[in-house]
């Protein structure tokens, strides 16, 4: 294979000397070298061509041997020299102590082909010194949701890890999927992560825990003059409060995207936040199907449900806070980290709000809309609404009937999960809502085409709804990669509609309302 393999981040940045691979609390050091663990019998299920060739991976590559069995974890390429970081982090609100890449392995960096700097990072492949108690491994079923809904997520137009390849190991992962006393192997599974960096607001948090200033600084340092160039030649202070101005500004940006697409991340914990704002580490993830603000996938954060839907602008507020207090030596004083925390909440209304509008096709700003933008939310928790199916349903209304018309919801009937229980007075108020906006769009005087295409550009109609992607494990699992292979190819263009492709934008039916691994998930991946 053509690529050529360089090991940036290690060769900056401090290693642990311990080279065997067991359990210990690292100091001093980013990382720990640590070899994959071998797969008995891999199979390559799925692999992104888009991002292969972009990595400089040509088709034979990807379909060789080689290919297999590197990321399989079975071999290295040259130059490969893997590793674990170490990282800390707070845990559903506590601090948690040194986490660490558990069952992640980084296995070197390439440069692709638009000059950007990629690590490949295997996820599944076995223990590092980082594992706790845990196994190192990952189960297929987990494994395909993060590398569906990664590439999905790129394909959205939003921050993200990427995912290269989806190799099923062969072997048995025991797992607790309840975590209701019922242990059972199931199909173990690698997925390859490509970012141009993985390192977490916990890799800052754990240096600030160990009162090493030392490799806070140097880990500060690498990541600006790796990930934030344009800020190295700041003078030092301003260097790392304008850093940090820059994390708050994409992780504000990040979650408003999750929050246009109805994305649920589930364990927004502070190891789980990239300092480059990209989403990471998709775990019990899901989609809001039924708009409702409270909703967590999550069923280990079901008591206080932390990471629901509403709450993630708040949360990612506060795991800044986090990070914040983690750099403050690097600037000596707490103002300018705390003047920019104070602008989150302003900034994320002002892109919020900006985003609504885009969402309702509205391009005036005028204090006409306010109302209708404040009422919106009532109206989706009204009645059970699919969130995907009503932006789009409302980008098809004829304004100008839909101003005069006695019942306009009956041409959006198609987006609720109930339409036949919908009580006359909720009928009234949704009718309401939709006459205010067809008046302000004929108030607005906008042309129809136009206000079209900035909702279809805004409301994607396919997202990886969590029964499809219950569908596409039950068919993998079966032995039937079609199904997968139609779906990824479909998400792909999320925001155009697709010709014979209704099933993948198809309400979440009946039967997926209760079904374990479609409305709720366990963190037993
Ligand atoms: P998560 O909440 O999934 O991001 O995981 C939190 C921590 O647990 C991280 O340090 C992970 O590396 C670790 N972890 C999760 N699952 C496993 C596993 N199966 N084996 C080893 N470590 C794990
Ligand atoms: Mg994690």
């Amino acid at each position: 294979m053509n690529v050529t393999i360089e090991n940036d981040f290690v060769g900056s940045l401090p290693a642990d000397p311990i080279r065997e691979n067991y359990l210990r609390q690292v100091r001093g050091a980013c990382y720990s070298f640590v070899e994959p663990s071998r797969a008995g019998k891999p199979q390559l299920v799925a692999y992104s061509k888009d991002l292969a060739e972009r990595l400089g991976f040509s088709v034979s590559d990807c379909e060789s041997d080689e290919f297999l069995d590197v990321f399989a974890g079975n071999s290295l390429l040259e130059g490969m020299k893997p590793f674990a970081m170490c990282y800390g982090g707070h845990q559903f609100g506590n601090w948690a102590g040194q986490l660490g890449d558990g069952r992640a392995i980084t296995l070197g960096e390439l440069i692709d082909n638009c000059g950007t700097r990629q690590a490949l990072q295997l996820k599944g492949a076995g223990k590092t010194p980082y594992s706790r108690s845990a196994d190192g491994l990952a189960v297929l079923r987990s494994s395909l949701r993060e590398y569906v809904c990664s590439e999905a997520m790129h394909y959205l137009g939003i921050p993200t890890t990427r995912a290269l390849t989806l190799v099923a190991t062969g072997d048995a992962v025991i797992r607790d999927m309840l975590y209701d006393g019922h242990p059972a192997p199931e199909p173990g599974a690698i997925v390859c992560r490509v970012a141009p960096s993985f390192v977490r607001f916990g890799n800052f948090e754990i240096c600030a825990a160990q009162r090493d200033l030392d490799l806070l600084k140097q880990v500060a340092d690498y990541t600006i003059n790796s990930d934030f160039p344009t800020l190295k030649a700041l003078q030092e202070t301003e260097k790392y409060v304008t850093w940090f101005e820059e994390v708050v500004n994409r992780t504000i940006d990040m979650v408003v995207h999750w929050m246009r697409v109805g994305f649920v991340h589930g364990v927004m914990n502070t190891d789980n936040m990239s300092i480059l704002g990209l989403t990471i580490d998709y775990g019990p993830y899901g989609w809001l199907e039924d708009y409702d603000p409270d909703w967590t996938p999550n069923t280990t954060d079901a008591a206080t449900r932390r990471y629901r839907y509403g709450q993630q602008p708040w949360v990612a507020q506060w795991n800044l806070l986090q990070l914040a207090n983690a750099i403050v030596p690097l600037i000596g004083e707490t103002k300018p980290l705390e003047d920019a925390l104070n602008r989150f909440p302003p900034v994320y209304q002002e892109r919020w709000e900006q985003t609504i509008r885009n969402k309702l096709g509205l391009t005036d700003v005028g204090s006409k809309e306010s109302p209708l933008i404040n009422e919106l939310e009532a109206v989706l928790k009204l009645v059970e609404t699919d969130m995907t199916l009503f932006f789009r349903e409302l980008a098809k209304l004829d304004i100008t009937a839909t101003i005069e018309a006695e019942d306009p919801l009956h041409n959006m009937e198609s987006v609720y999960y109930a339409p036949s229980s919908i009580s006359a007075k909720q009928r009234e108020q949704i009718n309401l809502w939709l006459r205010n906006y067809a008046t302000l769009v004929n108030h607005q005087n906008q042309n129809q085409d136009n206000r079209v295409a900035l909702m279809n550009a805004t409301n994607p109609l396919y997202v990886p709804r969590n029964y499809l992607a219950q569908l596409a494990i039950d068919e993998i699992e079966k032995g039937n990669p079609q199904y997968l292979e139609e779906w990824m190819s479909v998400l792909e263009n999320p925001y155009t509609e697709q010709h014979g492709k209704d099933k993948f934008a198809a309400k979440r039916p009946e039967w997926a309302r209760t079904r374990v691994g479609c409305s709720m998930l366990s963190c037993s991946s």
